[in-house]
């Protein structure tokens, strides 16, 4: 009698249990197990992120990939609903397809030439070419226009599974570029060990070049905002990501509501066509007391970020840009007016350094994912507190990051 009773209950335990991991598949690694139990429920999208798993003629993949990049995409796609959720976009992430057995759809794909012929200084135009075939020979294959391309690692006198690189590792339009080495497993996540370490190298890297392959600038946190929540993913994040707190600002986050492998299924975006410019109809930026402020009223345009910056002004010069998020305070008639503070104090260059050049850069994010950014620069010592500030001509404006 207490022999069946306990037979039942463990039989009811583990229907329970089996209920609960659903989506965690059997064969994923306890630490995977562990660390994806507590998932947030992800909106599900129809056009997924596509992950491909490039190889030269010549290489084979890296051993145990489909289980180890699984386990480690599942975890990204987390972290990104997670994050997503807390700047109030409830469980909103990249999508991925998944395969019967639970892993991540990876496209493995053979190029024609040694594996040695698509290394980083090589740059990507050879692979994208053979992408675009694939994509060709394959239609309805690529769900949709953003695509994480991951290499093996070279093996060679720089290169091996404890110092991975030799391929492109970076984000370009709607593409980036990761690797894989024997340690990228999400087991080692968080150690201080040599493959702990190298982990939140490469993954993080992963998070932060997969955010510009789904439309995200380089962005730094204001000084309060980081001193609460650690390292945005879009800065200095790649070198902390699983070891200290590394967050998504809002202002990344608002970019991702617009991202097309972000769209809940059923929403007909036409996402990234062609469509109207934002047209700016009022704007002023004035210098007020212990603040900067900026109203600006337009139209064909959700969203109003700022990025406020020091020279230079170029891409990979960017980490420093501090994000800023203005607030919609009224809409009438499908014209949109826009409002934000940005408060002396949270400009960390200008109490650090005392720089005098300033450039406040306004991204304009539309409906579809189309961005253009509008950016105008100023000299601080030629201002006194209480001065407007002239924007630059909004015609100037450009689109893209
Ligand atoms: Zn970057």
């Amino acid at each position: 009698m207490e022999r069946m009773k306990a037979t039942t209950l463990i039989a009811a335990v583990s229907m329970l249990a089996s209920l609960c991991s659903a989506a965690v598949p059997a064969h994923f690694s306890d630490r995977a197990k562990e660390l994806l139990a507590d998932e947030v429920a992800v909106v599900p999208t129809e056009h997924p992120l596509n992950v491909v798993y490039f190889l030269g003629n010549d290489n084979k993949p890296v051993a145990d990939y489909e289980r180890r990049l699984s386990e480690l995409m599942l975890y990204v796609q987390q972290y990104y609903a997670r994050e997503m959720t807390r700047n109030g976009f409830p469980g909103r992430t990249f999508g991925l397809e998944r395969l019967e057995n639970g892993n991540v759809k990876l496209h493995v794909v053979r190029g024609k030439r040694s594996h040695r012929d698509y290394a980083y200084g090589h740059g990507h135009g050879p692979c994208l070419e053979e992408l675009r075939e694939y994509a060709e020979a394959n239609p309805g294959a690529f769900k949709s226009d953003h695509i994480l391309v991951i290499m093996p690692t070279f093996y060679d006198e720089q290169n091996t599974d404890r110092n991975p690189g030799g391929v492109p590792f970076y984000g370009l339009g709607r593409f980036c570029f990761a690797l894989d080495y024997a340690h990228f497993d999400l087991r080692h996540i968080g150690q201080n060990t040599h493959e702990g370490r190298l982990l939140t190298k490469w993954l993080g890297g992963l998070a932060h070049e997969l955010g510009h392959g789904l439309n995200l600038p380089h962005n730094e946190g204001p000084v309060s905002e980081k001193a609460a929540m650690g390292t945005p993913l879009m800065g200095a994040g790649n070198y902390t990501f699983g070891m200290t707190p590394t967050y998504l600002t809002l202002n990344s986050a608002r970019l991702l509501d617009r991202c097309q492998v972000f769209a809940p299924a059923g929403d007909k975006t036409p996402f990234y066509a062609e469509c109207p410019a934002p047209k700016v109809v009022m704007s002023s930026l004035k210098w007020e007391g212990d603040a900067l402020k900026l109203r600006v009223v337009c139209q064909n345009c959700t969203y109003v970020n700022a990025l406020v910056q020091d020279p230079p002004y170029a891409v990979n010069q960017d980490y420093d840009a501090l994000a800023f998020c203005a607030v919609m305070e009224s809409e009438n008639a499908g014209l949109k007016t826009f409002t934000l503070t940005i408060p002396l104090a949270e400009l960390a260059s200008r109490a650090n350094t005392g720089k005098a050049a300033q450039a406040v850069d306004l991204l304009l994010v539309q409906p579809n994912g189309n961005r253009y950014r509008w950016r105008t620069e100023f000299d601080w010592s030629q201002l006194k507190s209480g001065d407007s500030i002239p924007l630059t001509d909004p015609r100037h404006m450009w689109k893209g990051y």
